[in-house]
Formats: structure tokens, C-alpha cells, sequence
């Protein structure tokens, strides 16, 4: 099969292991039956999510120009302490960031090689935990804005990761810990305005990949390096397709790039 897609973050659906698709014009690809087959992946053209055209991405799917304007690259989205539409400041577009900001979010721990804390609209779950390739979460806050649960995120940042080791998290490399037992231990050191949005209904929840094997070694593979790559699926994590050498590509760095898949 051979199709041209503009590639954005894989859909994924949370089964007893997690279901990936890749959407085209055409079709959705359902990513976990690509398992055991070997695809080529070619660069075709560019696809700047936020103007459309055929520009070089910069970042997070967007030309230069639209990473510095659109409201939906904001600092904001990476640092949830920076927003301020709760105060009626704008930064970009205050319309777009009422929108998202204002909105039910999570503070949750989630475990993908150690345990972090992290950030998401109350939507976004358990699609956000999916991503990043987390085995285990739970959720600790949920606040009426963006605003909130980045200043308590950034309280819990003194005692646990706000980031993935990606690498680790690709070998299931997991440290072996409590997730619930570091709940608790967080809960004291939540600031004083967010103590009133701790969630009383205490859940772990768990989530299972696709991979058949996981690789000892990882290299990751980019098609801003390469014309084109090619290898066999042993698995899926994260946003990640795994390799049998080990190579790994990420799907959602690639997002902007069309691309054709054959399989
Ligand atoms: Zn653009």
C-alpha cells in the first residue's frame, strides 16, 4: 500500500493495549497492524499546521513565522504558570487563549521511566498520558484554569521530574515505585490556592503499548536528517514507532511534514 499524508500526532485509543491510527485523505491507518511489517517513510513536502504552506517547520508543526504569531504556539502551552486569560491579558489572541485556558485542567503524576508531574485540559486525558508513554498516572488536581495548575505544577517540580526520559521510556526502563504512596506525599506540598481542587477519587490507572520487543539500544531517526526511512515495526509507544535495529521515529516531531508511507 502506498499513501501521502501530512503527518500529524497518531489518534490513539486506549483498549486493553493502545490502538494507534494515522489519518489521510483517503483512509486511517490503524498503525498496530504494521507491526512485523517493514514501511518506508519519505519526506515529500512541507505542511506548516498553522498557514497551510510549504515552508520549513520550526517547531511544535509550524513554520518560523507561525511559531512566533499563532496563538496556539504561545509560552503558555509549554509553561501553563504563564497563562493569564483568568486576568484578562492577552498574549497572542485572548479569545483563543479564554478558550483553552479557561477550562477544566488536570495535574496529574504519571510514570514513563520515573514519575513527573505534568499539565493537561481535563480533556486531554488519558490522550495526553498515551503520548508521552506513560505505563502509569493518576490524577492529583482538577482546576477551573490553565493558570492554576501550572502554579502547582510548578511547587512539585522541586521533588519530582516535570520531564520524560524518552530514551528510558522506549526500553520500558521504569523505575519500580509507588505511584499512589508519592501521590500522598505530594498533597503537603500543593500551595495554598490550589488545596480546595484536590481530587478525592484516588485511581491508578495503567496502559499497555503495542511493542513486541523492547529495543536495548535506541537510536532516533529524523527526516530532517534522512530522505527517507525504512524499517520494521516490533512496536509502538508514546508517539514513537520502535525499529528492530532500535532506530525510533517520532511521529509528533515530524508534525507539518507530508510524507509518503508504503507498506
Ligand atoms: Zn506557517
Amino acid at each position: 500500500m502506498d499513501y501521502k499524508l501530512a503527518l500529524h500526532k497518531m489518534i490513539t485509543e486506549q483498549t486493553d493495549e493502545v490502538q494507534y491510527y494515522l489519518k489521510t485523505e483517503q483512509a486511517l491507518i490503524h498503525v498496530n497492524e504494521l507491526i512485523d511489517k517493514t514501511i518506508t517513510v519519505a519526506f515529500h513536502s512541507y505542511q506548516c499546521c498553522g498557514c497551510g504552506k510549504d515552508k520549513k517547520i520550526f517547531a511544535q508543526g509550524f513554520c518560523y513565522a507561525c511559531f512566533m504569531a499563532s496563538p496556539q504556539a504561545g509560552d503558555w502551552i509549554m509553561k501553563p504558570e504563564l497563562s493569564t486569560a483568568h486576568l484578562d491579558i492577552e498574549d497572542r489572541d485572548l479569545n483563543y487563549e479564554k478558550a483553552v485556558q479557561l477550562k477544566p485542567h488536570i495535574v496529574y503524576l504519571a510514570l514513563s521511566s520515573e514519575i513527573k508531574v505534568g499539565v493537561t485540559r481535563k480533556t486531554q486525558i488519558p490522550t495526553r498520558w498515551i503520548d508521552q508513554g506513560a505505563s502509569e498516572a493518576t490524577v492529583l488536581l482538577e482546576t477551573p484554569n490553565r493558570y492554576l495548575a501550572g502554579v502547582a505544577e510548578v511547587a512539585l517540580k522541586d521533588y519530582v521530574a516535570d520531564k520524560t526520559s524518552w530514551k528510558k521510556m522506549l526500553k520500558n526502563d521504569v523505575d519500580p515505585v509507588d505511584l499512589l504512596a508519592k501521590r500522598e506525599e505530594m498533597i503537603p506540598h500543593l500551595p495554598k490556592e490550589v488545596q480546595d481542587y484536590i481530587v478525592t477519587d484516588v485511581t491508578k490507572y495503567t496502559i499497555k503499548y503495542p511493542v513486541k520487543k523492547y529495543p536495548t539500544k535506541i537510536k532516533s531517526t529524523k527526516l530532517a536528517n534522512n530522505d527517507s526511512i525504512t524499517g520494521k515495526i516490533i512496536g509502538i509507544k508514546g508517539q514513537y514507532l520502535l525499529f528492530e535495529d532500535g532506530t525510533v521515529f517520532n511521529v509528533r516531531s515530524h508534525e507539518g511534514y507530508v510524507v509518503t508511507l508504503a507498506f
